[in-house]
């Protein structure tokens, strides 16, 4: 047996092993395993893979091209509003008012990235894709950068919309430290070999009180411990690293980030996905009537949706006090 990689999280060198999985989404040959760290629990791919190895994890990654941001009317206006996002008219009827003051609850509760707007705030997006997070945001009035590995899609969101996005590995961005107020991580940090070192870099970048947002699949999950090999959110060999609360929780102190607040989706599109990967594939009208209407509703009322299945994605606000 070949030399076994140290935990990321902790640098330990025991590990336990769970299961195995083949590729449920793009079919790469080869039997895929993860494994639990003894010391401090974090969930990897057993053994590490490769950086060459990891390139040949992705053979038909594709981005759509990037399209200029549709945001209803209703919607800015709410966020201009309630949100402190720039351009509100001076005139506003009342009823109006009321209807984009629920609508500004609505947004918050559905799209918790939605961050109220910093004045001539910077915001960076790392893993941007085809910038629909980037382009929405600099459309609502943020200065914003970006960085994409697919160096094509990262050059038309530059000489299309002026992105700012850097076309490579965040690792290498040449960004200036302390530059930014917010930093995006959207299902970015499980694909990567080493989150310590993205997490330490992001936390240079970040101005004094900036903050970084990080959304990545839930392994204490019940939909992760009820579909094991099957659950999407395993997505082997993509996903290097999975990810608990306590492990996150664990890396963000690590990295120096203060006033972790952890927050989970309310979506149950993933049980979906994991039938799928079952084999099992509802109706659309089904898939609507029993999995989003009746099981959503009833685990909100029991007030269990945020520790079931929506427990299947979390997200993280974390807010540094001070950078040194
Ligand atoms: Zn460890």
């Amino acid at each position: 047996m070949g030399e076994v990689s140290p935990c990321d999280l902790c640098g330990g060198s025991d590990f336990q092993g769970l299961y195995t999985s083949v590729d449920r989404l793009f079919n790469v040959p080869g039997m895929f395993a993860i494994a639990r760290c003894r010391a401090c629990g974090l969930v990897s791919q057993y053994p590490l893979p490769s950086p060459a190895k990891i390139k040949s994890f992705y053979p038909n990654v594709y981005y759509p091209d990037p399209k200029p941001p549709d945001i209803k009317p209703s919607h800015r206006l709410a966020l201009q509003l309630y949100l402190g996002y720039p351009g509100a008219p001076a005139m506003v009827p009342a009823r109006d008012r009321l209807s984009a003051w629920f609508r500004a609850r609505r947004i918050l509760a559905k799209h918790p990235f939605l961050i109220p707007y910093i004045p001539g705030g910077r915001i960076l997006d790392v893993g941007c894709g085809a910038g629909t997070f980037l382009l929405m945001m600099q459309s609502l009035g943020w200065n914003v950068a970006g960085v994409e590995m697919n160096a094509v899609t990262a050059e038309k969101l530059n000489t299309k919309f002026s992105a700012n996005v850097f076309g490579g590995d965040f690792l290498d961005a040449p960004f200036e430290t302390h530059s930014f107020d917010v930093i995006f991580m959207s299902h970015m940090l499980e694909h990567v070999l080493s989150p310590s070192r993205i997490l330490d870099k992001a936390r240079s970048l970040l101005k004094p009180g900036g903050q970084i947002w990080i959304a990545v699949p839930n392994f204490s999950s019940v939909e992760a411990a009820l579909f094991r090999s099957y659950w999407y959110g395993l997505d082997l060999p993509r996903h290097i690293h999975q990810f608990t609360p306590g492990t996150l929780r664990a890396y963000l102190a690590k990295a120096g980030f203060k006033r972790v607040r952890i927050r989970w989706e309310k979506s149950t599109g993933g049980i979906t996905h994991s039938l799928a990967n079952l084999g099992v594939r509802l109706p659309r009208f089904l898939e609507k009537i029993l999995i989003k209407e009746t099981l959503a509703t009833l685990l909100h009322k029991l007030r269990l949706s945020d520790r079931m299945v929506a427990g299947a994605l979390l997200e993280t606000l974390c807010l540094i006090h001070a950078v040194p």
